[in-house]
């Protein structure tokens, strides 16, 4: 899967197979940027300060974010310097137009040392999961052979997850998602800041097949042309939020994207941005925040998670209603 996806986004524009939600609307980017600010303000107002976001496509996100900072905040614009998580140099490239003064890195261990607030959307959903399914008294692992699944014994892997699996049930073992949360939480408990994590899966951990391929919108299957195609999973939040905990930070949530979005105010400022349009445009703005926070459209299949500095409030979007 790593690999798999390492050659996709190296080679193709993914924004052809899949839509997200910075693409969907400017307001995404503009309250997750209002977001940042609140947590530096939080923080102490540290400057120099680190803003990270981790995988960023297009760009859209970053430069949202940017322009509403500049805005709401110029004392944190003119304290952070931009640092980019991205390996795809295409990528690389479009992000550049979007956010010309920032710095690249291929992970995050490269980001230098220092007060940090990290963004990232539909970034762990894309790194590399492991699958057992459930076989008599105990589990095999799937691996990939000549283009088919193929079960090997897993002997000793056991799952606190699933005491009760039954015959074939497929669990999934996300440790790159959850290596990186733990690396995200040792850092911000070591040089103070918090990372704020949306991306798709349940609330709560639960067995079950998700890993699929889309290839120009449409589910494809995942084994064939590797490379081709995006290969996603979803993300284990309690998993993630439990490796983050040990690893010595503050987790809020998850919470479903909707309820947060709403909280920061995204569906006022989508009116506040159609006021300033003609009717049809106004309209179509409105529609696009209700693609984000509505729970059949994105409101609820995605989440929202915080990892923050122990000592840091409770982050914007995250009180208990
Ligand atoms: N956050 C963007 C893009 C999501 S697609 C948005 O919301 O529109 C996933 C992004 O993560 C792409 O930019 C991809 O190139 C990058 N990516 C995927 N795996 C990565 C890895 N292991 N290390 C760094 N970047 C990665």
């Amino acid at each position: 899967m790593a690999r798999a996806n390492a050659q996709y986004y190296a080679a193709h524009d993914p924004f052809q197979d899949f839509t997200t939600a910075p693409e969907v609307s400017q307001a995404f980017g503009e309250v997750l940027g209002a977001w940042a600010a609140v947590t530096w303000q939080a923080m102490g107002c540290p400057n120099p300060v680190i803003l990270v976001e981790l995988g960023p496509g297009r760009g859209t996100l970053i430069r949202d974010a940017l322009r509403a900072i500049g805005r709401v905040a110029p004392a944190f614009r003119a304290a952070l310097a931009v640092h980019l998580v991205e390996t795809s140099t295409r990528l690389r490239a479009a992000q550049r137009q979007a956010a010309p003064d920032a710095t690249w890195h291929d992970r995050l261990g490269d980001v230098p040392d220092g007060p940090l607030i990290v963004l990232a959307n539909e970034f762990l959903d894309a790194l590399p999961i492991r699958q057992f399914v459930r076989r008599g008294t105990g589990w095999a692992e799937r691996w990939v052979v000549a283009g088919t699944f193929e079960e090997r014994p897993a002997e000793g892997f056991s799952d606190a997850r699933a005491p009760e699996a039954a015959e074939g049930n497929v669990l999934e073992v996300g440790d790159a998602a959850a290596g990186l949360c733990a690396e995200l939480a040792r850092r911000v408990r070591n040089s103070g800041g918090a990372a704020l994590l949306i991306d798709y899966g349940p609330l709560r951990s639960a067995p079950g097949d998700s890993l699929q391929a889309l290839r120009a919108a449409r589910a494809a299957d995942p084994l064939k042309d590797p490379g081709s195609a995006d290969l996603t999973a979803h993300v284990d939040f309690q998993a993630v939020a439990h490796t983050a905990t040990e690893a010595g930070a503050a987790c809020y949530g998850p919470v479903p994207q909707g309820v947060f979005l709403v909280r920061l105010g995204l569906v006022q400022r989508a009116f506040t941005l159609a006021r300033q349009l003609p009717p049809a445009k106004g309209a179509a703005v409105i529609e696009a925040a209700r693609r984000l926070v509505e729970p059949t459209a994105m409101g609820s299949l995605f989440k929202v998670l915080a990892v923050c500095h122990p000592a840091l409030p409770c982050p914007p979007g995250f009180e208990d209603p």
